[in-house]
């Protein structure tokens, strides 16, 4: 029997967001426009099912899925079944979830809900023009995992109104709740997006935002979700219109060469995983490794987390902001 693998993407661009979030420009980002939303979504799919045959699940992302119409739900899980998918991934907005919906959910083989948290301060939410509060996706998370769903939540660091002190919320109610996978995106500002023109009041560096983003990672990490993601995917249309924020096209590799840093120095091993992530060859510039085979980087993520950060070595604006620093220097030079 052939092994299904994989995620089938389809994108909705802002369909069913209820307005639109200031820093969002989907269309470019996925660099899809629909026109005809039957037509197109079903063509999306046909493509990727030309390239590879066999997918284990198939996902809808790019939109807000739990708030589109009826009709357009219905389409989509019979696109779904159409094509034989018996599992799906839906990407929704945090907010419209009651028995009906959960009920259809089941009914219809949704299996995992990726949740555009991006922050659980109520000031960042609000100011970003999202419309929920922390304590309504706390309330829709616990929900979603007790009626046996796998979670999916997304964070965005650096945000228009972000302060090193939300940083700090998102981090203790990361440490409370429970979900499955993690996305960190860092904001990045397009043309087009009503963040453009507030650009400059972005207020952290490019090296906090490494601190924040691996902070993060180690955490959700620890906690035994899977991180999916780390920056927004490099697709080369978009980058023209990039007009501030945080973007580097690769970012998830500064992220985890940052944490192998954090490691070394904090840590102060000296044994490292086969082909450990090395941005800009900062590890061996620095350090003197040996390869261990018995060493993984999920274990290394754990060691971090657990001897540093749980044992509250570390503050917001402390030792991990001027290591960032330090590192990014590093990679600079
Ligand atoms: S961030 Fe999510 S909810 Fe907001 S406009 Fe973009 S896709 Fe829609």
């Amino acid at each position: 029997m052939i092994q299904k693998k994989g995620v089938l993407p389809v994108f909705i661009p802002f369909v069913g967001c209820p307005k639109r979030c200031i820093y969002c420009d989907q269309n470019s980002i996925t660099d899809i426009k629909l026109v005809n939303f039957e037509y197109d979504v079903e063509n999306q799919l046909k493509y990727f099912l030309q390239i590879k045959r066999d997918w284990s699940i198939l996902a809808f992302y790019g939109g807000s899925f739990n708030l589109l119409n009826k009709t357009q739900r219905l389409f989509l899980y019979d696109l779904a079944k159409k094509y034989k998918f018996n599992k799906i991934r839906v990407s929704c907005y945090p907010s419209g979830f009651d028995n009906y919906l959960i009920d259809e959910f089941h009914k219809h083989d949704v299996a995992e809900i990726e949740l555009g948290v991006q922050s659980f301060s109520d000031k960042v939410i609000e100011v970003n023009g999202r419309d929920y509060s922390c304590d309504d996706v706390i309330g829709i998370i616990n929900r979603l995992k007790s009626e046996g769903f796998r979670v999916g939540i997304q964070i965005m660091v650096g945000m228009y109104g972000e302060k090193l002190d939300d940083v700090k919320k998102n981090v203790e109610v990361i440490r409370t709740i429970d979900f499955d996978y993690f996305r960190i995106y860092p904001t990045v500002v397009f043309e087009n997006t009503k963040l453009a023109n507030y650009k400059n009041n972005l207020k952290f560096s490019f090296e906090e935002v490494i601190a924040v983003s691996s902070i993060y990672y180690l955490l959700a990490s620890y906690k035994g979700a899977t991180v999916l993601r780390v920056g927004l995917h490099n697709n080369s249309n978009f980058q023209n219109k990039i007009v501030g924020g945080y973007f580097h096209p690769s970012f998830g590799d500064i992220i985890m060469t940052f944490v192998i840093y954090l490691y070394l120095r904090i840590n102060e091993k000296n044994r490292l995983c086969r082909n450990f992530p090395n941005y800009k060859r900062v590890i061996v510039k620095s350090f003197d490794v040996i390869y261990d085979k018995k060493i993984t980087f999920s274990e290394i993520l754990k060691t971090v987390w657990s001897e540093y950060f749980e044992n509250n070595r570390w503050e917001i604006k402390g030792e991990i902001f001027d290591l960032a620093k330090e590192f990014w220097c590093k990679a600079n030079e």
